[in-house]
């Protein structure tokens, strides 16, 4: 079986409806076809400032919304990333092997750094691809599913393994990102140029899985739309309706075109309020099952320190070959 792995942070608890249909999803329908590894990237939370304690609660509500999400810990290996410490490990050699002008390319720390300042900006946000890098190269991952935004940290990521490879003979996979293209990039509800997005996007701009329903169906209403009324797909001019039409699909398996069908002649309003009832009706199990596993914090607990183990078997045995090739002396 081909081998995958991704991660989420764990930031601000709860996930939101990008993670979910551009990520996730994915990962539950892969965990049948692959040998699959899945984590929470508490170490890339701390690129921003976190409060310790919401840390530490963040990173088990995030397990249990994969879980609830349908990640099964018998089919799939599901773990927190700091639980491994081969992550950092190989971050550090990865990093001596990353050009700084390289890093300095990646949009999305150009962006993030921009709206933080400088003097705001840590370097661990600056090295996070290149942690991130070693996170999928630990595994000799076939694939990587996310979205679109990590498209050029995974193409790094492929750079990196290839530099490695080249420099000290064949030691890592070379992986591929897996993108689905239809739901690669869901946009913030009241600006639908930007990605939906955990630490930047409006609180009314983010759909968040574990709020009450009823809040994101009220901001689901008030998307942005446009001044026309013709229900369409047309990224490029109509931007808020093709991303509703993209959420709207996503949930129910229609298509696009079926849909657009089904609301011709019908307003905007009609299409969000259906939308947010079709919502609702995925959230409000997603939220129970959530917090079933929160009641269970034992129950969570074990299944983390499983799947730890088990990814901890793999990091280890990449690690050594890595150590060994680059020259460390074995401690004895
Ligand atoms: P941040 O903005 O702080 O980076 P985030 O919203 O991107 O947070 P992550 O935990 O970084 O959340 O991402 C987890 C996964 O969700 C990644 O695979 C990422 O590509 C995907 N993802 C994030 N936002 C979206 C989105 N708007 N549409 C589709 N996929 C997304
Ligand atoms: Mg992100």
């Amino acid at each position: 079986r081909p081998r995958v792995l991704s991660g989420i942070q764990p930031t601000s608890g709860s996930f939101h409806l990008g993670n979910y249909l551009g990520a996730v999803r994915q990962w539950v329908a892969q965990q049948d076809t692959h040998d699959a590894f899945y984590m929470v990237v508490d170490l890339h939370a701390l690129t921003v400032v976190q409060d310790p304690e919401a840390l530490r609660a963040d990173s088990r509500v995030a397990a249990a919304q994969l879980l609830a999400a349908g990640l099964d810990p018998e089919r799939c290996t599901v773990f927190i990333q700091s639980h491994v410490p081969e992550h950092a490990q190989l971050g550090w050699v990865l990093n001596c092997l990353t050009g700084f002008g390289e890093a300095s390319r990646m949009t999305q720390f150009k962006d993030k750094s921009v709206k933080q300042g400088t003097d705001r900006t840590t370097v661990g946000l600056f090295t996070y691809p290149v942690l991130m890098a070693a996170d999928i190269l630990l595994y000799q991952s076939d694939a990587v599913p996310v979205g679109g935004d990590q498209r050029q940290h995974l193409e790094l990521t492929r750079v990196l393994a290839e530099r490695f490879n080249g420099r000290y003979g064949e030691t890592f996979k070379v992986p591929d990102a897996f993108i689905v293209p239809e739901t690669a990039r869901i946009t913030d509800l009241q600006d639908p140029a930007l990605k939906m997005s955990k630490s930047s996007s409006t609180p009314k701009g983010i759909v968040n899985l574990l709020d009450e329903p009823k809040v994101s169906a009220k901001k689901i209403k008030s998307a942005v739309t446009d001044t026309d009324t013709v229900i369409r797909y047309d990224e490029e001019n109509k931007p808020g309706v093709s991303n509703l039409l993209t959420i709207y699909a996503a949930l129910t398996g229609a298509t696009v075109a079926d849909l657009e069908q089904r609301y011709e002649g019908k307003g905007y309003g009609a299409l969000k309020t259906d939308l947010a009832e079709v919502y609702t009706e995925w959230a409000t199990p997603f939220r129970d099952r959530t917090r079933e596993y929160l009641d269970d914090p034992e129950t969570l607990d074990s299944i983390l320190a499983k799947g730890a183990e088990k990814a901890r078997a793999v990091a280890a045995e990449t690690l050594a070959r890595v150590y060994e090739r680059v020259g460390f002396l074995p401690a004895k």
